[in-house]
């Protein structure tokens, strides 16, 4: 049996009025959820807050709730269940829209993990991101839904070039957006003392993924390393809005 130390920090940074980021750590049902909002005014705060209370909502509520599911992946029930309810909170986004026009644009990434049953099920819709430090080796479990990194994955972009590039923002895919939503979900095993990292593009768009390793590596208080995090980011001008999420599994009985 394992438990689960996390923690999350969200910061402005130093150039946006508002946060348009969210999360959400529920350890009792190994959520840990981080959603980055966009719209005029302050519509990307309605965004990622819709996303992530209903991706809650959905995953602490009876299972027979659940909505029928739209395809017949080989996932377990539990990541079928992560996956439906970030279908759910896109629905709920154009139903927002649909009753207050005003909303209309506004969107929002989501990216996160679900902690069950021995299974990490990873999930992701946009250009936040999931990493997992395994000993001192930090893997990007996602890979962002932008226009600049389907272009490297292509090869006609290098990373470097993608990183400066005007277009980097362009999101591909977004809950709020286009009618059907696609969601990127993964399993990987439960493994102690694996540390996962979730954030919005506020964090990456700042730090290298070596700089990230860095810090993860030292890391011996979640919250102190959320807070370097969001302090390195900022040192580096903190562009965009900042969320972290660090999540420990760890090898002593769940409380
Ligand atoms: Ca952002």
């Amino acid at each position: 049996m394992s438990s689960i130390r996390a923690c999350g920090i969200t910061d402005p940074g130093l150039a946006r009025l508002h946060n348009e980021d969210a999360f959400r750590i529920d350890g009792g049902h190994g959520i840990y959820v981080v959603a980055d909002g966009m719209g005029g005014h302050s519509h990307g705060e309605v965004a990622s807050q819709i996303a992530v209370d209903t991706i809650c909502s959905r995953l602490t509520g009876s299972p027979e709730e659940q909505h029928a599911g739209r395809d017949n992946e080989p996932l377990r029930p539990q990541s079928r269940r992560f996956k439906d309810a970030i279908e759910c909170a896109h629905e709920a986004m154009l139903e927002a829209i649909r009753e207050d026009l005003s909303l209309q644009g506004m969107g929002t990434t989501v990216a996160g993990i679900l902690v069950r049953d021995g299974v990490v099920t990873v999930a992701h819709v946009g250009d936040s991101r999931v990493y997992r430090l395994r000993g001192t080796d930090l893997d990007l479990l996602t890979r962002d839904h932008t226009w600049v990194n389907e272009q490297v994955l292509a090869g006609f972009l290098s990373e470097d070039q993608a990183r400066s590039h005007p277009l980097r923002n362009v999101v591909t895919r977004a809950l709020g957006g286009e009618a059907d939503v696609t969601v990127d979900v993964q399993e990987r095993e439960v493994q102690v003392g694996d540390l996962y990292l979730i954030c919005s593009d506020g964090l990456t768009a700042m730090l290298t993924d070596d700089e990230i390793r860095k810090l993860l590596v030292h890391e011996d208080s979640l919250e102190q390393t959320c807070k370097q995090l969001v302090s390195a980011a900022n040192e580096r001008g903190g562009i965009d809005n900042i969320t972290v999420v660090l999540a420990r599994i760890e090898d002593r009985p769940a409380s």
